[in-house]
């Protein structure tokens, strides 16, 4: 059973954020301030984090950074909350490099459907758990991901993004398909989400992040290796 793990000081928010992730056949367990959050992430190893912004003792974007250094949770997926509604909150915690995000109030079912697509293992033929395209090394069944043969430290979304476009090499690949693929977005409202990630990949990637092309009005793209 996959864990989550809530960081939420609104008790009743946090219960019942809890309450639909266990009927959707998750474990849920609860921090109610950033300190305690900070420490049952490392102890517990969640699956995913659902992380408030706005917390007592220690905020969520210094949770977020606290998490994101140390080595036991900093691949771990999180989808931040936040009840400010502006777009700046919104792109900072994306370019903070946050699975994805929400506004409350938000819906259960969207919360679930945001989960659900971040944790949905990656597809591929059944057996191939490595994948090798370029300088890339993609091993499915941990995540880990080697550049040039080096282990790197890509996000979940990070993997599956460089993942789906270099097993689709050559093919452009639609913006709104890859929000639907990888967030589980079915309309293009979250396009920033989309080149945000693209941008911090490529910086992950340092020389290698030509490998991804943008074309414009379509998406992205990475190159056949014999071009
Ligand atoms: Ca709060």
């Amino acid at each position: 059973m996959q864990r989550i793990l809530i960081i939420e000081d609104e008790q009743d928010i946090a219960d019942l954020i809890g309450f639909n992730l266990q009927r959707a056949g998750f474990e849920a367990i609860k921090a109610h301030d950033g300190i305690s959050g900070t420490e049952m992430a490392m102890r517990e190893r969640p699956d995913l984090i659902v992380l408030d912004l706005m917390l007592p003792g220690r905020d969520g974007y210094a949770v977020f950074r606290e998490l994101r250094r140390d080595p036991r949770t900093a691949a771990v997926p999180v989808i931040m909350l936040t009840a400010r509604a502006q777009t700046e909150d919104r792109i900072q915690g994306l370019e903070a490099g946050a699975d994805d995000y929400l506004t409350k109030p938000f819906s259960s079912k969207e919360l679930i459907l945001r989960v659900q697509a971040i944790l949905k293992r990656t597809d591929g033929p059944p057996g191939s758990v490595d994948f090798t395209y370029g300088p890339f090394r993609f091993d499915k069944n941990s995540l880990r991901f080697y550049l040039d043969n080096e282990p790197s430290d890509l996000t979940a979304t990070e993997f599956k993004l460089l993942l789906f476009l270099c097993e689709r090499a050559g093919k452009p690949q639609d913006r709104n398909e890859l929000l639907r693929t990888i967030w589980g977005y079915s309309d293009a409202a979250h396009s920033r989400t989309l080149d945000t990630h693209m941008k911090r990949l490529r910086q992950k990637l340092g020389e290698h992040g030509s490998w991804i092309e943008t074309v414009r009005g379509v998406g992205y793209r990475v190159v056949k290796t014999d071009e």
